[in-house]
């Protein structure tokens, strides 16, 4: 297993970048530790494809370089990376038995047959195969067979790094949450440098220890599940991560806080302002109250979400959602309070102080 480095990297597809979007990735550093558990997060398009190709070796990076272990493999091909994928849709020798399958990634590198009989009898256990080992994989459905795909991604114990590109997408929703644990179980007796490419918060927060967030060619963050919920470092943090995600308005800096555009009232903010830009304050619903003594609001919409209530309100051009636990109350003269250790103020995007 290995740490992998990634240095000021940067790639476009076409020749001649020029503009900021002819970058398919704008500049990324970015070190995963050996033996994490990380999972890349980001919408469609965002660059999750390119940087895991780039540090398995199907693409070489315009700029910038790739180091296993502090040695730079930037130029090496796959075949000398030592990596494992996983990708989207199964890739499995059809004519061959899961069995053979499963074994195929060790029989290739000389592994002795004992210790192929242990590793494969092992994994097929974890993914529960055993029952089908000597099926041919071309009768088997997509489900079983991208469950062979992560077996062999999974089989080898000598690779720097596994990474699975969306690997749930073709399993059905039931198998996906069962998969899903298992990998992370999986994680924990290997101890393996795992990065599972999603774009889903859910599989993203369930498998990593660390999540990297990318937007737009770009990492805005990489922290454990709870920092990124706390402490957003990036409005887009704030809102593709929670559920609604965080509230964001555009703000005007105060003594202590901020006016959110349109009203009176100084919101007071965990973090200051630094220097001039677009200010936004942002607080997640699940840090927003109701108060005697906080700013007035009108209420346009009340959603029952299960054990919670999505509140939505209007402060003054601005709308605000809370999540209230079931069963509260709507006052008659509704205010709101934000939870000001949680309240934070964003310039051109990135928390206040945190980027020049
Ligand atoms: P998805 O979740 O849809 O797979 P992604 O986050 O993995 O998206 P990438 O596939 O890495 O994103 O794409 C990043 C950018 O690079 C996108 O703008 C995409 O259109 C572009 N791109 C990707 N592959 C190529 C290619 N082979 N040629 C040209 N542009 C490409």
């Amino acid at each position: 297993m290995a740490r992998i480095t990634l240095d000021t990297l940067r790639h476009a597809y076409g020749p001649r970048p020029a503009a900021r979007e002819d970058w398919a990735l704008q500049s990324v550093d970015i070190e995963w530790r050996d033996g994490g558990a990380y999972a890349l997060l980001g919408p469609s398009g965002c660059g999750k494809t390119t940087l895991l190709n780039i540090i398995s070796g199907l693409l070489r990076p315009t700029e910038g370089r790739v180091l296993f272990d502090g040695q730079e493999v930037t130029r090496l091909p796959p075949d000398r990376r030592n990596i494992a994928q996983v990708f989207q849709f199964p890739v499995i020798y059809d004519t061959m038995t899961v069995q053979q399958n499963l074994e195929f990634p060790l029989r290739n590198r000389g592994v002795p047959e004992d210790q192929i009989a242990a590793r494969v009898a092992e994994i097929a256990a974890m993914l529960e195969l055993e029952d089908m080992a000597d099926r041919r994989a071309a009768g088997l459905t997509a489900d079983q067979k991208q469950k062979i795909s992560l077996g062999r991604g999974l089989v080898r114990s000598d690779v720097a790094a596994i990474l699975f590109d969306e690997p749930l997408t073709v399993i059905d929703p039931h198998l996906k949450w069962k998969l899903r644990s298992k990998l992370k179980e999986l994680h924990a007796r290997v101890q393996a440098t795992m990065i599972y490419v999603t774009h889903d918060q859910t599989e993203a927060l369930t498998f990593a220890d660390e999540v990297v967030v990318m937007s737009a060619g770009e990492i805005v963050q990489v922290g454990t599940p709870d920092q990124l919920f706390e402490r957003p470092l990036h409005t887009f943090v704030g809102h593709f991560i929670g559920s609604p995600g965080m509230n964001l308005m555009p703000a005007t800096p105060a003594e202590g806080g901020a006016h959110i555009e349109g009203t009176e009232t100084a919101i007071r903010t965990a973090n200051r302002p630094s220097g001039n830009g677009a200010y936004e304050l942002g607080v997640r619903p699940e840090f927003v109250t109701f108060a005697q003594d906080g700013v007035p609001v009108e209420i346009q919409r009340v959603a029952d979400a299960g054990r919670f209530r999505v509140i939505e309100t209007r402060l003054g051009a601005q709308t605000v959602r809370m999540l209230a636990p079931e069963g509260t109350e709507i006052p008659a003269d509704p205010r709101l309070a934000f939870d000001p250790a949680r309240t934070f103020l964003y310039r051109d995007g990135w928390l206040a102080g945190e980027r020049p």
